[in-house]
This record gives C-alpha cells, sequence and structure tokens, in this order.
C-alpha cells in the first residue's frame, strides 16, 4: 500500500508525516493533471497503482508484479517494456518514460507510464520506484490522426515534412523525366548507420533533429543544384541523383565529400555521437533504363557499400546480386544456428615479454555447411542486426569462464577474455550473466576479461561509464579492444576503468615499415602506464615486431608469431600438461 493511503490527515499517518503529506499533495496536483500514481518495492515484488482516469470512467488495475503487467500489454510493448524497467533497476537509466498499449474493454489504450527509483541498494539495485501512469490514448489518436493526414499531404506535394526534401514519389518522377532526356547521370544511394542505437539511447524525437542535421550536411555537399536532386529516400536512406553526364568520377567525388562531412561527430543533448553513410551507385542506362530498376540496383549496392572493405561505397553490378543472395541465405542460417547454439570456440594464447603463456582470447567460429567457416567479422555484424548477438555472446561467457576453469584446475589462473559487442554490453542483465558464468564455472570473475572496441562507447559516456564502472567493481577485467583504429580520443581512457589497451594489429603491421608508427606507440604505451593501464600488441607476426615492440615496454602479445587461435581442447590440455610449468605454444 502506498504510504499516504491510511489516512488523509497529517496526523492521521501512521509514519514520516512530514513525507505523506507532501506525497498526498502530490498526488492531488497529479490527479487533477490527469495522472495517477504507482509505486513498486522490490520486496513485494508488486506494482501498487491507483486508478487510472479514463475520459467517462476509470481503469483499475489489479495489483499485479511486472512480470504480470507486462504480459497483458500489447506483444510488441512487452519485451521494449521489460528491457527499460530492468535497465531501470539496475540504475543505467535514472529514470525512464515508456508509451505502452494495453487492451482494455476491446480496445487499445495508450499509457504513459514515468518512473524512478528512489531508492536503491548499496549494489545500485532498485528498492523503491515511484512514478506516474496517464491515460494518452485521445492525443495520441489525434496525433496519428494529424500524422497521416500531414503524410497524405507530403505524398501530394511530394515533399518530406521532417528535412524538407522532395520524397520518394518526388525522386521518383524527377528520376522518370530524368530518364527521358538524354544523356546519363548516376544516382546515389546514402544510407546513414548509427540512429538505432540514438533512437534507443536518445529518444526518437532526439532521432528526428540528427536526422535533419544529418540531411543538412548531405545538402552542403550535393545542393543546392539545378541539375540535380537530393531526397529521403526512406528512415535513414537519401537520394542523390547527380547532374547530366555525371560518371564514376563524380561519384567519388561526391562520396569522398559526403564522407569527410561525416567525419566529425554530431551534438545532441550536449552528447558528440558518430553516424557513418554507406554509399551505393548505378549510373543510368549503364546499369538500368527505368527508375524502378535503377532504384532497386543502388539498394543492392548500398548493401555492399556497408560490408567491411568497401570504405563505404559501392557501385553496383551483376556480382553483387549473388552477394546479396548469399547474404540473405547467410542471415536465416544464422537465425537458426544462434538457436541451437551451432558455433564453435577457439582459442588464442596472450604471451608475456618472455614469450610466456599469460592467458588466451576466446573467438567464435561459425561453420556452415552452404559457405564453410564464416569469418566473425561477416556474421558478427549480422548477428547485431538481428538481434541475436545477446544469445550468442552468452554461449561464449560460458565457454571462456569452462575454459578458465579447466586452467585453474591445472593449476594455472590463466585469464580467458572474450568480446562483447557494443549491443551486449547494453543490455540489462548483463552483469547477472557474467557472474552466473563465473559461479557455474566455479571461477572468480578476476579471470575474466571482457574486450570491448571503441564503437560501444559512441552510445555515449554517459550511458557506458556506469555500465563498465559495475563490471569494473565486481572483478572483471576490461580491454578496449582495436586501439588506434577508431574515433578514440586519449581523453576516453581517462574516464573509463579499463585495465587494459589493446593496440591493434595496423598499428603493429606498419612498425617495420614506417618509422613514425613506432615514434606514435611510445607516448600511447607512456599514457597508459600513467593512467595505470598494462598493454597488448595484437596482431605481432614476425620476430621483428616482437623484438621492437619490447624494446618499447610493451608488457603482453598476441598473435600468429606466437600461436594461431586453436581449438578450446588443445589450449586446455597444453595447460593441463605443462603441470603448472609455462605452457608451451606451436611456435
Ligand atoms: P579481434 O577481437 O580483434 O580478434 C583478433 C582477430 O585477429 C582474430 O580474428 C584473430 O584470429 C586475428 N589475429 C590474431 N593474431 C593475428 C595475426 O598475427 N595476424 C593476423 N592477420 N590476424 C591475427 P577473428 O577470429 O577472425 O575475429 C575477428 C573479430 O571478430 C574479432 O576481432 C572480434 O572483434 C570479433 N569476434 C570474434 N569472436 C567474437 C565473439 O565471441 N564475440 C564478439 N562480440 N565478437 C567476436
Ligand atoms: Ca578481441
Ligand atoms: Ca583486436
Amino acid at each position: 500500500m502506498l504510504p499516504c493511503e491510511a489516512g488523509d490527515e497529517v496526523g492521521g499517518c501512521p509514519s514520516w508525516p512530514a513525507i505523506c503529506a507532501s506525497e498526498r499533495r502530490l498526488r492531488r496536483a497529479l490527479w487533477a493533471s490527469g495522472a495517477s500514481v504507482w509505486e513498486w518495492q522490490q520486496a513485494e515484488d508488486l506494482l501498487v497503482m491507483d486508478p487510472i482516469s479514463l475520459p467517462g470512467g476509470v481503469l483499475r488495475l489489479p495489483t499485479l508484479s511486472p512480470a504480470e503487467f507486462m504480459q497483458r500489454l500489447h506483444p510488441e510493448d512487452a519485451e521494449p517494456a521489460g528491457q527499460t524497467w530492468r535497465s531501470h533497476l539496475q540504475g543505467v537509466r535514472p529514470d525512464f518514460e515508456m508509451s505502452l498499449r494495453l487492451p482494455h474493454a476491446g480496445r487499445l489504450r495508450w499509457l504513459r507510464l514515468h518512473g524512478r527509483a528512489v531508492e536503491r541498494g548499496a549494489d545500485g539495485q532498485a528498492l523503491r520506484v515511484i512514478g506516474t501512469v496517464k491515460d494518452m490514448t485521445g492525443e495520441r489518436e489525434a496525433a496519428e490522426a494529424l500524422q497521416a493526414m500531414a503524410r497524405e499531404l507530403e505524398q501530394v506535394a511530394g515533399r518530406d515534412g521532417l528535412t524538407d526534401l522532395p520524397n520518394r514519389s518526388g525522386l521518383e518522377s524527377y528520376l522518370t523525366s530524368r530518364l527521358g532526356s538524354t544523356g546519363g547521370f548516376a544516382l546515389l544511394q546514402l544510407d546513414i548507420e548509427g540512429f538505432k542505437d540514438i533512437n534507443d539511447s536518445y529518444g526518437h524525437e532526439a532521432g528526428d533533429r540528427l536526422l535533419r542535421a544529418a540531411s543538412e550536411r548531405l545538402r552542403g555537399v550535393i545542393g543546392p543544384t539545378r541539375d540535380g536532386l537530393l531526397a529521403r529516400w526512406s528512415g535513414t536512406s537519401f537520394c542523390a541523383v547527380l547532374p547530366p553526364d555525371s560518371g564514376e568520377t563524380e561519384v567519388r567525388a561526391t562520396a569522398q565529400g559526403v564522407i569527410a562531412a561525416f567525419s566529425s561527430s554530431f551534438e545532441i543533448g550536449g552528447h558528440q555521437v558518430s553516424l557513418t553513410p554507406s554509399i551505393g551507385a548505378v549510373l543510368a542506362h549503364r546499369d538500368g533504363d527505368t527508375a524502378v530498376e535503377l532504384l532497386r540496383k543502388v539498394d543492392v549496392a548500398t548493401c555492399a557499400a556497408r560490408e567491411p572493405g568497401r570504405n563505404g561505397l559501392a557501385f553496383y553490378d551483376a556480382g553483387l546480386e549473388d552477394d546479396v543472395q548469399r547474404r540473405v541465405r547467410l542471415f536465416s542460417l544464422l537465425r537458426a544456428d544462434a538457436e541451437r547454439n551451432g558455433f564453435a570456440f577457439v582459442a588464442q594464447p596472450k604471451v608475456d615479454a618472455a614469450g610466456r603463456a599469460i592467458g588466451a582470447e576466446l573467438l567464435m567460429r561459425w561453420p556452415t555447411e552452404a559457405f564453410g567457416y564464416v569469418s566473425p567479422v561477416e556474421f558478427i555484424p549480422m548477428a547485431e542486426k538481428l538481434g541475436l548477438i545477446g544469445l550468442m555472446g552468452r554461449h561464449a561467457l560460458h565457454a571462456a569462464a569452462r575454459l578458465a576453469a579447466r586452467c585453474q584446475a591445472a593449476g594455472q589462473a590463466l585469464p580467458v577474455a572474450v568480446n562483447l559487442s557494443p549491443k551486449q554490453l547494453l543490455q540489462p542483465g548483463l552483469d547477472r550473466q557474467l557472474l552466473l558464468a563465473c559461479e557455474r564455472a566455479g571461477i572468480a570473475p578476476a579471470l575474466l576479461e571482457l574486450e570491448l572496441t571503441e564503437s560501444a562507447l559512441l552510445v555515449g559516456m554517459e550511458v557506458v561509464t556506469p555500465v563498465l564502472q559495475r563490471l569494473r567493481r565486481q572483478g572483471f577485467s576490461l580491454a578496449l579492444d582495436d586501439f588506434g583504429t577508431g574515433y578514440s580520443s586519449l581523453s576516453y581512457l581517462r574516464q573509463l576503468p579499463f585495465t587494459k589497451v589493446k593496440i591493434d594489429r595496423s598499428f603493429v603491421m606498419d612498425i617495420e615499415r614506417d618509422a613514425r608508427a613506432l615514434q606514435m606507440l611510445e607516448p600511447m604505451l607512456r599514457l597508459c602506464e600513467v593512467l595505470g593501464m598494462s598493454t597488448v600488441a595484437e596482431g605481432v607476426e614476425t620476430p621483428a615486431q616482437f623484438e621492437a615492440l619490447r624494446q618499447l615496454g610493451v608488457p603482453e602479445f598476441q598473435g600468429y608469431h606466437f600461436a594461431r587461435p586453436m581449438p578450446l581442447e588443445d589450449w586446455a590440455r597444453r595447460v593441463e600438461q605443462a603441470a603448472g610449468a609455462p605452457v608451451p605454444l606451436p611456435g
């Protein structure tokens, strides 16, 4: 029961009279605004909700646990609501707001639920959460009707309301008229990635503002021009029609301009975020003679542009259709294999400056019948897109913990590193999963090292920092992977509780050829030292690289020079057979 229900007068409240009085005032004010109050306490795990005012009545919900409440929601809302709720309980967000659909009396009612933990335990877990709930069905329906009207108007006018660019139908009619005149031209599709995380972390309104800012940057490169057109194609995708007689040269120049325009970050609510464009290109008449055909093919090219190694630009060619089909097959195979855990793991040893094994990194392998072994560079981003990375990552965590446990049982406390995708980091309950994996395997968290790339930091420091700090407090080691490849500023390092920095292979590769690479490495190493972080050089392939890095004072190494990734069984056997002595490596 809410504390203020005991009595109407201050004196009637059995405990905390002043608090009860102010809560009662608050409740009256909320009642006047049409909102009701709810409360949850960890001890009972029940949502105690005041009746919700509806036009011409009230909606009384029985007292349910949050899980039971979510089960009653529209199926599309139940899972995201559960996630928001759990992450709030864990302290990932200080408060939350969600719009939920609840079937009631034969129709869907829109509820807006606000909440904030008012008491947390020493571990940061919420003990008591209070909030408000308000029926928003009327407002929602009116807004939807307005939006539908606006869409219809936009369609008729051929313009997109958000960016004020021509929309899909405007683009199609423009393309058709350009195809009717003589001469070729290039059509580009510009897909801007990174919005989903922004919408999830900062809300759709912020996402819309960012999309407008992105369209402004595109306009700066592409338009305004009387001979071309920039249009909004869909969601986060734009199309540019270049002037008459434009060909591959103009496409490359435009693509370069766009990539340069997106190389600096955007500001959103005081935070810096990065967006990455993927650009597909087709040439009119060479690749197709109708708007429909060109638009289909440019879509295929844009899919290809997203793949690693393309540097964000791809021209259409017939071979890409096969690639796209392959990817479609892989997507469906991945879904099936994620469910039945059709993955294998390998371990790659890490060594110290004397070349002695000091641990290993767990890497995932995906054997498929149709395509052989598919590289994690290809399937991990797919798993992230399909929302499967949480499930697959869980298999990896348990495999890593079991491997560390086997080494421990052989008398060697050799930590096992496991890669965490940014998506996993943001999933509520990650720390519980990790602790569970350690508990089941019977190891201390210090034997698990979590490797994260800088892309995990892109969603914003204020979201990532508390998660990392909690993991660190729980005893896990944290390594910043692929250091030197991304957007990283060294200032990140100062703010985040990393225990280790992994210097990317591209740096290591350069040191033999380019003296400046070594010179750049030195201050980086000193900085890590000052911040109390260890460093690992990865991708060491030659004795010369090993020697140069050792001279610089790098304490840990990994790479084919010492050992390639090997089946887990091999690593465990080597450790067991060493019987406490240094573990022999294949060399
Ligand atoms: P990473 O974490 O940077 O892993 C190192 C990659 O470099 C591995 O490729 C490894 O086999 C390779 N490598 C190691 N030493 C050398 C060397 O001396 N020369 C060369 N040329 N390559 C070397 P792999 O296994 O293909 O993994 C690629 C990436 O896929 C990993 O990069 C990691 O980002 C991701 N990944 C792999 N397993 C997992 C996983 O379980 N979960 C997640 N989220 N990502 C994973
Ligand atoms: Ca790694
Ligand atoms: Ca790496």
